[in-house]
């Protein structure tokens, strides 16, 4: 039972792909409202947070390093 977390910047995978086929969206903005970006088109959609919340699957890329598991970048 983890909390879904994501920020600004992040790259999500959401339930459902994009029509174009890539399931990569990067958060734009956050708010009330998440807008979030197809990467491979770069569509743009806005969503309700707590929608968002519930279509968003994972993050894929963090942009905040340190903040999950960095292991790449040890020193
Ligand atoms: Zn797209």
């Amino acid at each position: 039972m983890e909390k879904k977390k994501f920020e600004l910047g992040d790259v999500v995978q959401m339930k459902k792909p994009h029509p174009c086929g890539t399931n990569e969206w990067e958060i734009i903005r956050m708010g009330m409202d998440i807008r979030i970006k197809c990467i491979h088109c770069k569509h743009s959609v806005l969503i309700p947070r707590a929608e968002f919340e519930k279509k968003m699957k994972k993050v894929l890329k963090s942009a905040s390093p340190g903040d999950e598991q960095s292991d790449t970048e040890t020193r």
